[in-house]
Order: C-alpha cells, then structure tokens, then sequence
C-alpha cells in the first residue's frame, strides 16, 4: 500500500497535548494510515526554516520546519489570515491585502515544498490540507514531484462575484487546478468553486465535477469531515461522572444548561448569539432564573487585529446581560475565554439541554457533531444550527437558523427549551444516524479513494 504523506500548516507533535482546531482532532482518528506528516512546528526562530526536524511515533513520522518571524507575519498572519479567511468567510469588508504579504505566502509555501521533496518516495500519495497551503501542489510540480497530489480545503469555498474581490485570485485558483484531487467540505462550497473556475479561467468542467485543463483533468470531490461518534458518546456517558461534570451540576442548581463552544472568531458569529440570549430572556421571560448559558470561547490567532477586537466587544456584553438580567443567586451567562479539554466538553454537552453552533460562515462545524454524539438517546439536547455551517448541509434535524437575526435564534433557543421529549428525541435519532454516517474514516476513505483513483473515489 502506499504510503500517506499528509501536509498541514502546523503539525501536533506526539507528547505536545490536544490543540483546539477541527483538523488536528480528524486526523487524529486515522494516524494509524499516516507514514509522514509534514508542516511547521509552531515555532518561530531567527534563522527561520533551515533544518527539518523529524522525530516517529507509532510508525508515523513527524517533520517539521520552523518560520522566521516575517515568514509568520506575512504568511500567517498577514496573506493567511487577514486575506485569505476573512474573504472565504464572506467577509469581503474585512480582508485585507499587501503585496508583500501575498509573496511572503508563496515563499513560505516554497519552503514547505522544497523541505518536503527529499523526504518524498515515488509512490507517496501526497494529501495537502487547507488554505494555509494551496500554492504547494504546482510547486512540487515545479520540482518534479510526479506522485498524485491532493488538496482539501476545510473552510467555505465563496460565489465568484465574492472571489473576484481578491487581488491576483486568478493566481490561486490556477493553483488549485494543480492538484490531481480537490476536496470540499460540501456541494456548495465546490459548485461556487467550479464556478469560479468556470469563470475565470474559462476550463471546460464535465458534469461530474471534473476541470479540464489542457493536458490533464483535475478531480473534484466533497468529502465531509466528521468524528468518531461512537467513541465520542461513550467519551460523554463517562464525563458525565466526572468531578467536573458533578460541580458543573450542583452549580446549576437544577437550571437548564445551554452550550456553546467555539474558538474566538468572527465568523463564530458569537456577538450576535449573545445578543439572542439577551432576548430570550426579554422576550421570552418565562427562562429567567431557570437556564443558565455556558460560552466557551477560546482565544485564537489574536495577533490579527479583528480577533483582538472581538474581545473586549464579547467580555462588555457579558456584563451588559448578566448585569441585566442576573439576580443576587443567579448567573445568566458564564462566559470563559479559555479552553477547556475535549474530553471535559464531552461531558459538559451531554448535560446540556441546548447546544448552540451559529457561525456565521464555518466549513464544516465539528461542535455540531460533537453535540450530538455526547447526547443522552433518552434524554437527549436540542441543537441550534447556523444554516451557514457546513454541518447544516448534513444535519438537518437540528433547529436551522439564519445566525444574522438575533430574534430568530432567541426564538430557536425557546423552542428548544420547550421541546416535547418525544420530539428531542426523534430529532435526536435522525440525527445521530447522519453523525454516524460521517466519520473520520469515511472522511480519508473518500478522499483517499479519489486521490489513489480507486473506482468509486
Ligand atoms: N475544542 C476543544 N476545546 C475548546 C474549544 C474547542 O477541544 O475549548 C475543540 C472542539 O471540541 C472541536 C474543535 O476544537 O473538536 C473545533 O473544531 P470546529 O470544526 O468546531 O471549529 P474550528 O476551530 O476548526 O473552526
């Protein structure tokens, strides 16, 4: 069988503890199948990304390159997170672009591809993962890498009028049309990137999602992450008795628990969930007193200025609604801007009667998922979901909401309070069934398929 090479932005190192952050917790599930991978170590140095360090774990092998700090301002910060993010997240007003920025982007990914091309063996099947990357695939080209490789995009692919936007877009997507195998997260997110190719590079693409460019095809696949929802829920069932489980519960004091978890992004759309919570409890006053709403919100990437912002934006509506509606033995909102590991969360959802997942935009949303898994089929949660998240293409039993309209989610929120059992937990059901049906595995299976040009890939 060939071996695997996976290539990410920033790889966990074995002994380095669990990062918040959907594609380390997916690949995880499936290191078994992973004989390299490749990225940077999350560390700046002086002299940048020289050397390549490589230490094995349970026969996958780990190789990483530091970044200077410039690398990591332009790449990273800079053409990453401040263009590339904002702009995929249908956040035209808040992308920004420099030039600079844009080749420190192409030289950091040049680093990465001319690093890995000694470590690569002929039958490599190369899998390059997200937005950080995507120059890499014409790059090893460039380098006379001839194995298959594939490229994954985790988060949303836009419309080609919201593309068009980006200086030099043309650039990326011919990029992107260098990969053997395109994956996505839903069918939206590749018809609007088919589109845009359609549109702007004028290739002929076949019906079944294949671009033609001259000389050879370029395959395009949805492939939706997801998790191991059975482990998770047994994960959950055992939280459930954990101290921190039983201290969350004598906390409550009976009250209904609503949770949200998510890192501190704008695209979360967290401002506007406080603001629903806020009326609930105006509008709906029938839960003061008896639901008590826990955000986890961990902070992320706060080197880029509009993740900066959100802070103090979030902790001042905190103490708007507590202050509000908060009475001497009560806290409406708790409100924690630090993580709080997996396996604790587990818990934490299983106990909760609403689980809230309002990203204004997310790929795929693996909260959602995680929601569901840790329910009790018995007693199971109701879960609210943006319909902008890539999860909500696949869990349609969920309470779908437009997350830019605070009244409408304040209203899903009492909805869900007053959700009949019969009805959480037919919903329930249907929707673990969908959460069951995509896996980590079925994940890398299909994209693995596709890549190895396996029938049915
Ligand atoms: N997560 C965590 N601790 C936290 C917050 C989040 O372990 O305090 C995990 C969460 O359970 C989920 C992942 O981080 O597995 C976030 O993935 P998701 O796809 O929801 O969003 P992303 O962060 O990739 O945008």
């Amino acid at each position: 069988m060939a071996r695997l090479v996976v290539v990410s932005n920033r790889v966990p190192l074995p002994g380095q503890g669990q990062r918040a952050g959907g594609l380390a917790i997916v690949l995880q599930d499936v290191m078994d199948s992973v004989g390299l991978w490749f990225g940077w170590s999350g560390n700046t140095t002086p002299e940048g990304g020289n050397t390549v360090q490589t230490v094995t774990h349970r026969n996958t092998e780990y190789a990483t390159i530091d970044l200077s700090e410039d690398e990591y301002q332009k790449f990273y910060i800079g053409y990453a997170n401040s263009s590339l993010w904002p702009l995929l997240h249908f956040r035209q007003g808040l992308l920004e672009f420099r030039r600079e920025d844009l080749e420190g982007y192409r030289a950091v990914n040049q680093l990465y591809s001319k690093s890995l091309q000694p470590l690569l063996q002929p039958d490599d099947l190369i899998w390059v993962h997200d937005y950080h990357l995507i120059p890499m695939g014409g790059q090893l080209r460039r380098l006379g890498v001839r194995n298959r490789v594939g490229f994954y995009l985790h988060i949303p692919f836009v419309p080609h009028s919201v593309f068009s936007a980006l200086p030099q877009g043309d650039r990326l997507l011919q990029d992107m049309c260098e990969y053997d195998v395109v994956g996505f997260q839903t069918e939206e997110h590749r018809a609007d990137f088919l589109d845009t190719v359609r549109q702007t590079l004028g290739h002929d693409i076949t019906g079944d999602g294949v671009i033609h460019v001259p000389g050879r095809p370029v395959q395009t696949i949805v492939a939706p992450v997801g998790i191991d929802g059975l482990a998770f829920g047994r994960q959950a069932e055992r939280a459930a008795r954990s101290k921190n489980n039983k201290r969350l519960m004598d906390s409550l004091n009976h009250r209904h628990l609503m949770i949200g978890v998510d890192r501190l992004d704008y695209s979360k759309g967290l401002p506007n969930r406080f603001e629903a919570f806020n009326r609930l409890l105006t509008r709906f006053p029938e839960h003061s007193q008896h639901v008590s709403y826990l955000q986890v919100a961990v902070p992320s990437r706060e080197e880029v200025t509009e993740y900066a912002q959100l802070r103090p934006i979030l902790n001042r509506m905190a103490g708007d609604i507590n202050g509000r509606h908060g009475t001497f033995d009560w806290v409406p909102l708790r409100y924690m801007s630090q993580g709080v590991s997996r396996s604790t969360l587990a818990g934490f959802h299983r106990v909760s009667r609403v689980g809230l997942v309002t990203p204004l935009r997310d790929g795929m949303n693996l909260v959602a998922h995680e929601y569901v898994a840790a329910q009790n089929p018995e007693d199971p949660g109701v879960l609210v979901l943006s319909r902008f998240a890539g999860a909500a293409s696949y869990l349609q039993d969920a309470l779908i909401v437009n997350p830019n309209d605070p009244d409408e989610i304040a209203e899903a929120m009492h909805t869900a309070f007053t959700m009949p059992l019969q009805e959480r937990r037919l919903r329930h059901a249907r929707l673990f069934e969908s959460v069951l049906r995509l896996t980590a595995r079925s994940y890398c299976n299909t994209f693995l398929n596709a890549l190895s040009n396996k029938p049915g890939g």
